[in-house]
């Protein structure tokens, strides 16, 4: 009787998925290009819609969700898996803005690690593995994102980014992977990033490899 009803759970709970749908900009194989896990192969999911609105945005044509195709999170998770990825990187946009419950069941299920980037400005949901969380004075993150964050990489323009990732940083757990990553288009920003890392050693620098390398 209990496994009769386990099996209706789990019917049901497929059911649910198959109706999920996200708005999704792309997704694709690829080598993951900045943070802690560059170089390493990952499927990423660009999630469409963003509410935050830097405006030095490399994905603004993410921005509007109702641009893009909603797509069933079977399908999501079936190309993941056929990748032969490890693990997938949910991104977007800001891929808080939908419940990934769903989502991240799924690919859960089918055995892959599931890593998200993200500000943190809206809340938390599903089950994540890796949280980076790249925080944005635009709309800044939520508390309760704090203690969960992995890997903390802030974007830096000018002097004032440095101070605002020494403030989000004391925020973070011990051991979290700090990492300061220069705005591509504001070149001025590397001496600045490498001058701090010197006299900081606990930050590292986080590159936009995938800009050289020309992988998506
Ligand atoms: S949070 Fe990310 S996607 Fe949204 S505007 Fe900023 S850089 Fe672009």
């Amino acid at each position: 009787m209990k496994e009769a009803e386990a099996d209706i759970t789990r019917q049901t709970e497929t059911a649910d998925r198959t109706r999920t749908r996200y708005p999704v900009m792309e997704h694709f194989y690829t080598i993951q290009g900045e943070g802690v896990h560059t170089g390493q192969a990952a499927y990423f999911i660009r999630l469409a819609g963003c509410d935050v609105g830097c405006w030095w945005c490399d994905v603004k044509e993410s921005w509007d969700a109702s641009q893009h195709p909603q797509i069933a999170t079977t399908e999501l998770v079936s190309a993941a898996r056929e990748s032969g990825a490890e693990f997938v990187v949910i991104t977007g946009g800001e891929p808080l803005l939908h419940d990934l419950e769903a989502l991240t069941a799924g690919l859960h299920e089918a055995g892959l690690r599931i890593h998200i980037e993200t500000s943190g400005s809206s809340p938390l949901s599903g089950d994540i593995d890796w949280i980076t969380l790249s925080p944005k004075r635009f709309k800044e993150p939520l508390e309760e994102i704090f203690p969960l964050v992995d890997e903390l990489k802030v974007v830096v323009l000018t002097r004032k980014d440095l101070q605002y990732a020494e403030e989000n940083a004391k925020k973070c757990p011990e051991g979290t992977r700090l990492m300061l990553q220069p705005e591509w288009d504001t070149p001025e920003s590397i001496p600045l990033i490498v001058d701090y890392v010197k006299r900081h050693p606990g930050w590292t620098i986080s590159l936009q490899t995938h800009k050289f390398l020309n992988v998506p």
